[in-house]
């Protein structure tokens, strides 16, 4: 099915484009990288803004270091002064300044808005300042959909998540505060695997096959988020947007492992 009720695409532009903000990732796994090879998969092109460098290879993250914020605000109104944009996808913000600066443009556009709540990476580094954490409730009033993990949704809703009737309730207390909706990933769940997403008060699970996901892998979160903004973009509706998506992925881990789907060359091999 494909959605009527898009929000405005800001200045004219005939195209399908989606704006990607998050973190650089040098070995391509993950952050704004995986997000464009996500998207040019689907055919919907990216533009995108760095939020912070970050040291690290298929093992995992050693380092990060933010971009200057007076740059990123510049960077921002040149990009927007004649590009148009159809989506704003979000991933990792690290500082709080970045985040300012953000919020200060967010205000300002009308335009569908994604966010990948990152905060530590799986191999344990912190991509989110524990300044930010502390005001991180800011943001939802200017977010439409958020795409916590299990890990992420309990530190934003407050609420342990053992089931999809807890998942559920982690899910509403997170539109509570603002955003119109939520798809909690529960792949870092023991028992059945589902996302499950909560879109302005109707319910939908995705279930999903059990999966490890091989060593050296990562950035998956970037890559789902990346193809429900593709998919939004290209005119589906967000429940649409988000079942096509979580399955490619599942599909996308489950060919890593040598099963007979496509496999998913965007991530590295190790
Ligand atoms: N680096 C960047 C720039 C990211 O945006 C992310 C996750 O979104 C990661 C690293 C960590 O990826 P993972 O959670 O798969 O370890």
């Amino acid at each position: 099915m494909k959605n009527n009720q898009k929000k405005n695409r800001i200045f004219s532009s005939g195209q399908n484009k989606v704006l990607c903000i998050g973190g650089l990732d040098p070995s391509g796994g993950a952050g704004v990288t995986a997000d464009i090879l996500t998207m040019s998969k689907f055919g919907v092109s990216a533009v995108s803004l760095v939020t912070a460098l970050t040291a690290q290879n298929t093992r995992g993250v050693y380092g990060v270091c933010s971009v200057d914020p007076s740059f990123f605000s510049f960077q921002l109104e040149t990009l927007l002064g004649d590009t148009g944009i159809s989506c704003i996808k979000i991933g990792m913000l690290y500082d709080e300044k970045i985040f300012d600066v953000l919020i200060g443009f967010l205000c300002k556009l009308d335009v569908f808005t994604i966010w990948d709540p990152v905060m530590d990476s799986s191999s344990g580094y912190s991509l989110m300042e524990e300044k930010l954490r502390l005001r991180i409730d800011d943001v939802f009033t200017h977010i439409d959909l958020i795409t916590p993990n299990v890990l992420e949704a309990e530190f934003l809703s407050g609420e342990s998540i053992t089931s999809k009737e807890s998942m559920l309730l982690a899910a509403k207390s997170i539109a509570k505060k603002g955003c119109k909706s939520v798809l909690i990933k529960g792949g870092h769940m023991r028992g059945e695997v589902f996302d499950l997403l909560y879109n302005s008060g109707e319910v939908s699970v995705v279930e999903k096959e059990r999966q490890e996901i091989s060593r050296g892998v990562h950035g998956t979160g970037c890559a789902l988020s990346s193809a429900i903004a593709a998919h939004y973009a290209s005119g589906f509706s967000l429940e649409d947007s988000v079942k096509k998506s979580s399955l490619w992925m599942a599909g996308m881990i489950a060919g890593r492992r040598g099963n007979g789907c496509e496999a998913f060359s965007l991530l590295p091999l190790v």
